[in-house]
């Protein structure tokens, strides 16, 4: 397996903004990724996490001629910080229209507050949120689909997910539905559970909802399963092994 996000044959990291808001914002962040990963690389001197605006970065994408995919700011909330310097990055994706875009963040209400009117769905940003479990898909689903309102490529990330979500309550209750969606259990030394019946009840509402699914890795009995292949049993291993993306990536 490869150290990408998502197995995407053109992906290519870019942190303009690292860090985060100090007081947590929901379960997710109790064993926050990007901290653990910050905290090790900076060897714990001052507050490693402390959001940062990385200017000397901003024109990295100018540097690819060929379209790629650049998980963006995922080193931290981009949506936790001065939103001036959300605003020169979103500016940035703008001016690189030949690249997509994925953005993530648990503070739906920002992206709508801070940032919609910036420049009204850009074809090639992504506007991401991640929900672990239903109470935060409930709070944070209105926002997203204000926004796939007003034209912008939605997605989410159900990572890691701790509990069953129903991202379609009911019939006639969604605006809009998201772009993609993107499923996973917790990874790292103080992982929670994730029951396997959650994700293939994600699969089966994208499949229902028509839209792509990617499993990005599964808890098989506490161990991290990122390859599923057939040492699952050969039906586990089918039925998990969804790998989707939105045709615009151009996998
Ligand atoms: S919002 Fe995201 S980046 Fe910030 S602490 Fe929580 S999980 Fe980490």
């Amino acid at each position: 397996m490869s150290n990408s996000f998502y197995d995407l044959k053109n992906e290519v990291h870019w942190n303009p903004i690292t860090g985060c808001d100090p007081d947590p914002i929901s379960l997710g962040c109790d064993n926050c990724w990007a901290r653990r990963i910050r905290s090790r690389n900076l060897d714990g001197n001052g507050d490693s996490f402390a959001p940062q605006f990385h200017p000397d970065r901003l024109d990295a994408p100018l540097h690819w001629s060929k379209p790629r995919i650049f998980p963006t700011c995922f080193m931290g909330d981009w949506m936790a910080v001065d939103h001036r310097w959300s605003a020169i990055v979103m500016e940035v994706m703008w001016r690189n229209s030949k690249h997509q875009f994925l953005t993530l963040t648990k503070r739906a209400e920002n992206l709508l507050q801070k940032l919609y009117w910036q420049h009204r769905g850009q074809g090639n940003v992504w506007l991401g949120v991640s929900a672990e479990n239903q109470e935060c898909w409930n709070q944070r689903a209105p926002f997203l689909c204000a926004l796939k309102e007003l034209g912008w490529h939605t997605w989410v990330s159900l990572e890691p997910l701790l509990g069953p979500i129903n991202i379609a309550p009911g019939p006639g209750e969604w605006i809009t539905k998201p772009d993609w969606v993107v499923v996973g259990c917790e990874s790292g030394p103080r992982r929670r559970p994730c029951n396997t019946d959650w994700i293939y009840n994600t699969i089966e509402q994208c499949r229902n909802l028509n839209v792509p699914c990617y499993v990005k890795q599964i808890d098989v009995g506490g161990r991290v399963v990122k390859d599923i292949n057939d040492d699952l049993g050969w039906r586990t291993a089918t039925a998990l092994m969804v790998r989707q993306y939105p045709k615009e990536f151009g996998q």
